[in-house]
């Protein structure tokens, strides 16, 4: 058993892993979630402060939020938020769609080549064939 202490109340609990929060605040923050979801979809042109301050959730908080790709703003959103890579505005996660369109290929460029290598019943298959057919 895992026990630690919760990073917001302090309580000793049983770690299950993910972030080290206890069942109790966790589902505080996921109530909150819910309450700014149904707040932006009211206001939608509310700004990020205006948020926090409403809702009595950090600006922190929120931020995290969008960057999960949880929240949205609506389009016409006085929130900016950037593209952490090229700086485009975007309305929710950390990169624009042709920043995570590359990002997702050199992703698939990285994993492609260690795959290949846990083939080696099909290349050595291969490799006879070819053998065979040279002499
Ligand atoms: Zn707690
Ligand atoms: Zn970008």
């Amino acid at each position: 058993m895992d026990v630690r202490n919760c990073r917001v109340c302090g309580r000793m609990y049983n770690y299950l892993g993910g972030i080290p929060i206890c069942p109790v605040c966790k589902k505080e923050i996921e109530d909150k979630f819910n309450q700014v979801k149904e707040y932006i979809r009211e206001n939608p042109r509310a700004s990020i402060q205006q948020i926090s301050e409403d809702n009595e959730v950090s600006v922190q908080q929120i931020n995290q939020w969008v960057r999960e790709e949880r929240l949205e703003f609506a389009k016409d959103s006085p929130i900016a938020m950037t593209c952490e890579k090229c700086g485009a505005s975007i309305r929710t996660g950390r990169f624009c769609e042709k920043c995570k369109n590359n990002l997702a290929s050199e992703m698939t460029d990285a994993f492609a080549k260690p795959i290949s290598f846990e083939e080696p019943k099909k290349q050595a298959h291969d490799s006879d064939k070819m053998r065979f057919k040279r002499s």
